[in-house]
Formats: structure tokens, sequence, C-alpha cells
């Protein structure tokens, strides 16, 4: 939970409001006060939602917000005084400034001393014990020098049920603490407790901090299977959060400004050693997204040199697809001849794949000629070129099946790529190496693109981005329409109400609402913001071209999202920060967590990132619709019986004010989503004609 909902959780917006000297009235669910914010005397204007715990004024103000906007507005006071502030009110110790958990850092220091001296332990074997004979040789073999069997703190496991239990017992730790950190096994049935690693070369395995969290260890005999036994996952160690080696080459990653991924330890080491630092190894078969993302903090671009099989090339296919999907995407924002916006996702990383010649791995390849690498990687391809050879590879002429199954594993990549020139070159090749007309590619490649789109139906097209929005085509009611229908006659009127005039409507008695608003669309539009800062701009060029107004500070409710709107508008200015994370680390820490939240859920966003700014857009349109709809459904209470409105009043002002709003923002979503059909079309049937 981040630190502002912990604050929320704990205080009473109620209390707060009262305890700054404003007078409130329970309302129903609701209480009411005169706003402290603008002269108010006649009807109360201003509203506290215990159940949402936001407030609104209804009145001149026109505002609301949550505990935080209340008190830095009462105070005037910015978000880190007022977050002190209601910290210590609510007796929450913020992040910045809270211990670690003290008993569950303790363990886990034992655990690193642990692990630290097991493989300082099987270091000293490897140089030392005469046991050790074999490894020794296999290092020399490997041609691995001192100074790489040092840095790597590279090890022997005595080929022993006991050897290390008996050692690090003797140490003083316990069967319990051996088995957590990996280095014994407990036999299923018997339950009996013995050493792991028997018999194996061992290479410690680092995380990001350079703490040993496991072991990779190979087999000294021919017939030994496996031939790599890792570490089993424990607290520390978790194969889909580490990359080999990336502790030591990250600086090196960062100076060439390029990551190479090869696939085992063993080349990791031997390019090392050759003086080639930038390399690391993904630790199993295929690279998962938090690995991807950990790479993608230190070099947007990836060159994947991989073994030659046809096993490799699948798994480096499962591989791409991932990165394609997991990877930042850039935002191109364009304005076309008539003004209408033009966008294109790219892909921010730089992908190649190399592949290695026949019977050679990097291992092999550095030792025999190791200026023969850098050539290699010179050569490396963009990855479209590696899909095209690795689909075609093996197909028959006359095989239209596989031929068809192989365009559709290209085209997705064909699609991302945002240079119309050079995606022309890449539907030629494709049409070549499959023999398949190229205007078919075409016509293939842009119905898989409107296969990734919304349904659009009579009834408008529904913003693609999240599942099912609510409902916004029945319009506002009718000013003048009497009696008074509440919207919702599923909502009792339970309240007892303040009498806010002598004339009330339905039998007397007040109803106000519970607020139903849902946050859903405002978190999904910060977060894709955030993750592509040319959609704001595109978004508000959208709504002005709409005259709607652009996205202020008043969309959102909670006081963090205030402040990220404006994060999202200096990163569309300034090019700053490049990921999330970097992103976070610059952020108040209570403002980070909101960020990370955000981030939490999946992205819905899949392929369709050319309709990211419309569906945007709409949605922006669908939450101030959603909010007028409630703010109205309270104001309406202050209408007088009868139809005749005062609109010197400033309530009644404010409830026609707000219907007139509410038949504007209609037309405009009727208009917009009606431009973005046609454009779509348009897009199309245009490429089509190409
Ligand atoms: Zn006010």
């Amino acid at each position: 939970m981040t630190d502002t909902q912990e604050i929320k959780n704990r205080l009473d917006l109620v209390d707060v409001v009262q305890d700054y000297g404003v007078q409130l009235r329970k309302s129903g669910r609701n209480y009411a006060g005169f706003c402290p914010f603008h002269a108010n005397t006649r009807t109360p204007a201003f509203y506290v939602f215990p159940e949402s715990q936001t407030w609104r004024c209804f009145g001149a103000c026109a505002e609301g917000g949550d505990v935080f906007s209340f008190v830095m507005k009462k105070n005037g006071w910015d978000f880190r005084e007022t977050l002190v502030d209601l910290a210590r009110r609510a007796g929450v110790t913020l992040e910045e400034t809270r211990p670690k958990d003290a008993a569950r850092e303790a363990i886990e220091d034992r655990q690193v001393a642990l692990l630290d001296a097991a493989s300082n332990y099987y270091h000293q074997l490897l140089l030392h014990a005469p046991q050790a004979e074999a490894a020794r040789r296999y290092v020399s073999d490997r041609g691995l020098n001192d100074d790489t069997v040092n840095a790597f703190r590279l090890g022997f496991a005595f080929d022993s049920w006991d050897a290390a239990k008996t050692h690090f017992t003797g140490q003083g730790y316990s069967e319990e603490e051996l088995l957590a950190v990996g280095l014994l096994t407990e036999h299923e049935e018997r339950h009996t407790r013995y050493d792991r690693f028997r018999g194996r070369f061992m290479i410690p395995i680092r995380d990001l901090d350079g703490r040993v969290v496991g072991f990779g260890a190979r087999t000294l005999d021919p017939d030994g299977i496996p031939k790599y036994l890792n570490s089993p996952q424990t607290a520390l160690f978790d194969k889909g959060h580490l990359i080999f080696n990336l502790d030591m080459a990250r600086r090196h990653i960062r100076d060439a400004r390029e990551v190479v991924l090869v696939e085992g330890y063993l080349d990791v080491m031997t390019a090392w050693q050759h003086g080639f630092r930038n390399v690391v190894a993904q630790m199993g078969t295929a690279l998962t997204e938090t690995q991807l993302r950990l790479l993608q903090k230190h070099s947007k671009r990836f060159v994947l040199a991989l073994d030659p099989d046809a096993a490799g090339a699948k798994a480096t296919l499962r591989s791409l697809q991932l990165a394609r999907e997991t990877l930042d995407r850039e935002l191109d924002v364009r304005f076309d001849a008539r003004g209408l916006v033009q966008l294109e996702g790219r892909l921010r990383a730089d992908i190649r794949v190399v592949t290695l010649p026949e019977g050679q791995d990097p291992d092999k390849l550095i030792r025999n000629d190791p200026a023969a690498w850098p050539r290699l990687l010179a050569e490396a391809r963009p990855v479209v070129d590696y899909v095209i050879e690795v689909v075609a590879a093996g197909l028959e002429p006359g095989d239209a099946k596989g031929k068809s199954v192989a365009a559709t594993q290209v085209l997705p990549l064909i699609n991302d790529i945002a240079d119309p020139v050079e995606r022309d070159h890449y539907f030629t090749k494709l049409g070549k190496t499959l023999g398949i007309d190229v205007a078919a590619l075409r016509q293939a490649a842009e119905k898989q693109k409107k296969d990734r789109r919304p349904r659009t139906t009579s009834g408008g097209s529904r913003p693609p981005y999240h599942e099912q929005p609510p409902p916004i085509q029945d319009g506002p009611p009718q000013v003048g329409d009497q009696p008074f229908v509440p919207p919702e006659p599923d909502v009792p009127p339970d309240g007892t109400g303040i009498p806010a005039r002598g004339t009330l409507n339905s039998g007397g008695k007040i109803a106000t609402r519970r607020l139903r608003h849902s946050p859903r669309l405002e978190e999904n539009f910060l977060r894709q913001c955030l993750e592509h800062p040319g959609a704001l701009p595109a978004v508000n060029y959208l709504l002005t071209r709409h005259k709607q107004q652009e996205v202020s500070a008043a969309d959102f409710v909670r006081v963090e999202d205030k402040i990220i709107l404006d994060i999202i508008s200096d990163r569309t200015t300034t090019p700053s920060v490049a990921t999330i994370d970097e992103l976070c680390d610059s952020l108040d820490s209570a403002i980070a967590q909101r960020v990370r939240a955000l981030f939490e859920k999946p992205s819905t966003l899949g392929n369709k990132l050319d309709r990211l700014p419309d569906s945007l857009a709409l949605s922006v349109l669908d939450w101030r619709l959603e909010k007028i709809r409630e703010q109205n459904s309270i104001l309406k209470q202050f209408l007088p019986a009868g139809g005749r409105f005062d609109s010197k009043d400033e309530l009644t002002q404010s409830y026609l004010d707000q219907v007139q709003e509410m038949k504007r923002i209609n037309h405009a979503r009727d208009a917009m989503s009606a431009t973005g059909r046609r454009r779509a079309e348009e897009g199309l049937s245009g490429r089509k004609t190409r």
C-alpha cells in the first residue's frame, strides 16, 4: 500500500475538515457545509463524501479532491508539507524514513553471509584441494586464467553427500538455513538432508548488488546429468529476476551503449577474459519480462548472440515476441495536412540478432580468434531479417499453409516499423523469401492491424483500452423535467438530510447518492501517458479540436494524480529520464509509490498504439461525464419544485451550467468517435492503394 493510501485509510476526512473549523451536517450518506474557500452563505455548497473520502464544492469553486488537496488548499501548503503533516497526524511513518523490517533483514543478512562463505569455501577447494584436480583441468581446458577464476570466484564442490553440510553446520549454521539457501537438498520421503552440489564445478551467481545469491554447477563427469544444476528457487535466488554477470557488466554496457546476450556462463566468462565486458547471459531458456526490463535500464540496444541450433531459434522467437510486448514503445505524434493526428508506435529498443557459425559458440569462437567476436557482432542483423530467415527455413515451395503461418509470424514485426521505406523493404523481402505476392502480404498486414483494433458498431466505437466503460449514451435529464425522478432508483432515499431550502423534492427527504465514480479510467490514462510521452499532447490536441478543455489537474481527484499529470506534462517537453524506474528514482517517494501502483496492473494496450490518443481522449470525456452526472444528482436536490429556476442562486446556476456542459461533452464525444472511425477506415483504404 502506498503511504498516501495508508494515511487516507487512517484519517477521516470528515474529522479533518471539521478540525479546520468547517461545520458539517449529515446529509444522507454524506456531509454538507458552507464552503470554506468561497463566500457561501445561502445554501451549503461544500460536500464531504465519507465513503470515497473526497470533498467537493458545488458552488463557485467547482473544485474537489481528497484530504491532501483539502489541507493543501486550506493552508496554502505544497504536497510535501502536507504529506509530512498528515503522516504525523495519522501516525504513518513515511517510506523514506522507515527502517526495514528488522527481523527479516537479519535473516537475509545471515543468508547472504552464508552464501558468500560458501562461494569462498568452493573457491578455496578449487584452488587447493587434491580432489579438485579434474576441475582444475577443466578450467585450463577452457582456457580460463587465474584472473578470471578469481574475478568470478569459481569453485569446486567435493563429490560427497555431506562435506558442505558438515563444514557449515560446524560454523554454526543450522540445516534449515542451509536448506533455505539451497546448499542442501531434503529427500522427499526419508527427509534426510544432503549436499545439493556434489563433484561439480561451481559458478557463483550474483545479484545486481554483487551479492552471491546462488550457484550454477557444471558436472565434471562426461556422463553426468544434468550438465548444469542451478540453485533451487529461494528467497534470494529467483532465476526470472537475475541476469548472469549484470553486476560486473553494467558499467561496460553503459559505456558500449550495447548489451550482448549469450546463452552460457562460460561464454560470458571467456568474453570477459578477452576484454569483451558488456556480455551477460540469461538464466534459463527464454528471457523473462523482468530480465528484459532490467536490461533496458542499462541499454536500448540488444544484440542476441545465438547458437545456431533449431531449438535455440525457437526459443529466440519466443524471446523476441516477448521483447516486442514488453519493451518501451514510443509514440511519434504528427499532424497531417488536415490536422488529423498521425501516430506510429515504435519499439524503443534496437534488437539485433547474430547467429554463430555451425558448431560454434561464443566461448569457442573467442578462444580460437578473439578478433572474430567484434567482427561477428558487427554483422548482427535487425530482428526482422533474422525472423524471416528462421520462419522460411525448411518451408516447401508448395506449402501454402506453412507460408501463411510464416507470414503471420513476421507481419507484426513489420507493422511495428515506423519508417515506411524500411517497412516497404521488408514487405518485398518477405514476399520474395516466401514466394508470395507482395500486395497479398500488405493486405494481410492491414487485416492483422485491423483485427487488433476494437470493433466499431453503429452505436459508436468504444474506447478499446478498458474492458467495459460505463454506459453514457443516456443523455442528461432535461432541465424542467418535473417532478424530479432520482436517476438511480436502486439507491434508496435513506438519509434524513439537511433542509437546504423550503422546497424539497421527493416527499421532503433528500437522498444524497453514493459517489460511484470509478477511478479506473483516470488510472489507465495516467499510466498510458507516463509510458508514452507523446500521448498527452495528442489527447489535448484532440480535445481542443472538439472545443473541449485540455486535461488539467481538475480532472483528477487524488492529489498524487494531479501531481503526476504535471510530471507527464514535463516529460513531453523535456526529453528527460528514459524509463519509469528512472523516473520513480527522481520522484518524491509518495508519488513514486503511486506511479508504481499505476503500473502494477498489466497494460491493456497490446498492439493498439496507433489508436491510443483517440481512445484516451474518449475516456477523458467519459469520466468527465460520469463525474458531472454524479454531481448533478446531488445538485438536483436544490432545484425548486415546479420548474421555476432562480438563476441567481449559485447551486441552481451550477446545475444549469453542468447540464449544458454535459450536452457539449456528449456532442464532442459523438463527433470524436465518428472521426476516429473515419480515420481508421481512411487509413486502411489509403494504405491499400499505395
Ligand atoms: Zn467553494
